[in-house]
């Protein structure tokens, strides 16, 4: 069993890529699985930081 399901995102037009985020509030670090919509945004599914924080980060594609 995986915990994340590839498959239900894997339509149309997105690409799977690697998300660097860093959370400004604390300095914690998450690598992620992403997946590229369109405009240039990317979904993680990442929620919040261990801190609490949820929408002060930087976000970083990889791939
Ligand atoms: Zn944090």
């Amino acid at each position: 069993m995986v915990p994340f399901s590839d498959s239900e995102v894997a339509g149309s037009s997105t690409q799977r890529i690697k998300v660097h985020i860093h959370c400004r509030q604390c300095g914690e670090t998450f690598i992620l699985r992403g997946a590229r919509t369109g405009k240039g945004r990317v979904e993680t599914g990442f929620k919040r930081c261990i801190c609490n924080n949820e929408d002060d980060f930087d976000i970083e594609p990889l791939a």
